[in-house]
């Protein structure tokens, strides 16, 4: 059976994009696949989170997870930082890669020029860390959006460089998974790029019903529709393409021709795809109050999946370090 792996950083609350992006495909995986699900502690670092929000964190994407329908059942489900083999194959990964080639990653230009005073070089192997998480369950899937293509591309670089350095073929190259045909990119309300925690431009899972309808109603949009069949900029393409991922195709359908004979009310269109939003996370939200509320259980599913990600790792570590050179332990 093919072995899957889906991360996610315990930086904030889970948005559409998250649930979009990736848990909802992995959940639609749990039944044919040996899936391994993790909170990515270590990679938060790189924002230098308080001590006292680790653990917390960890434990709030957790709970949103298992809402989102993740099971523990089914999947493996563990924190990052409670699986210590990850660091050491990060460590052998980080040896093949260049600094050139690391500095080209679209994700490391970014946040090198959100956060100018703290460009550290956990950001800029970031994507080795996410190789190490990937590679050392030999995962053959990963359900990432749109925005992690390129690091997947550099974890299919780390594995083929492995085996080429060492003529094996022990890691398989990672293949992206997407839900659907394509990746998914899930845009802000606030007509730029995608909706993203550091972007402040999020509807969270948790969100209550209130705030949802606020901010959608307050979504960025233009003057409306100027001629007939014309294409639609890029602030009201979000809206559509928002309303095309959690809204009935029928209603879809509906609004866009109502832009294309010019008569479209953003006020209308924006009622619809707010009710359409609060419908989508209303039983994901009850769930998360309801999971949040047993921390006990919590902590036995973390501790369980560490136990099964920890033997999973030793094993692929212990080859490792035998196709190395290295003492096997
Ligand atoms: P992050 O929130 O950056 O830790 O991303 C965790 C997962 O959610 C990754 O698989 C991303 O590809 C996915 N993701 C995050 N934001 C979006 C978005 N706006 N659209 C689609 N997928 C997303």
């Amino acid at each position: 059976m093919e072995t899957v792996l889906s991360g996610m950083r315990p930086t904030g609350n889970l948005h559409l994009g998250n649930y979009y992006g990736a848990a909802r495909s992995f959940v639609k995986m749990q039944d044919e696949y040996n899936c391994y699900f993790f909170i990515a502690d270590w990679h938060s670092l790189t924002t230098h989170p308080k001590p006292e929000d680790i653990q917390r964190s960890a434990r709030t994407i957790l709970a949103e997870y298992l809402a989102c329908g993740i099971d523990p059942e089914k999947a493996t489900i563990y924190i990052q930082s409670d699986v210590p083999e990850t660091i050491e194959l990060y460590l052998y990964l980080n040896m093949n890669c260049y600094l050139g080639e690391l500095e080209r990653v679209t994700t490391f230009k970014e946040k090198a020029r959100q956060q100018p005073d703290n460009v550290n070089a956990g950001l800029l192997t970031y994507p080795t860390l996410m190789a190490a998480d990937i590679l050392q369950h030999r995962a053959a899937k990963v359900p990432v959006g749109k925005d992690q293509e390129q690091n997947m591309e550099m974890a299919r670089r780390c594995a083929r460089r492995f085996n080429n350095i060492y003529g094996v073929e022990f890691f398989p190259e990672p293949q992206n998974y997407y839900f659907g045909e394509t990746a998914i990119k899930v845009p802000g309300l606030d007509g730029t790029g995608k909706m993203g925690k550091s972007n402040g431009n999020c509807i969270y899972l948790f969100e209550d019903e209130k705030s949802i309808r606020k901010k959608v109603m307050r979504a960025v949009t233009d003057n409306g529709p100027q001629a007939m069949n014309s294409p639609k900029p890029e602030v009201i393409q979000n809206l559509f393409t928002l309303m095309q991922i959690v809204s009935a195709k029928d209603t879809y359908d509906y609004f866009d021709s109502k832009w294309n004979d010019c008569t479209l009310r953003y006020g209308d269109m924006k009622k619809q795809l707010a009710e359409d939003i609060v419908q989508t996370l209303a039983p994901i939200r009850e769930r998360i109050i309801e999971i949040s509320s047993d921390q006990e259980g919590l902590d036995r599913i973390a501790r369980l999946g560490a136990e099964k990600a920890r033997e999973s790792a030793r094993k692929t570590l212990n080859e490792v370090r035998r196709i190395i050179g290295f003492k096997v332990y």
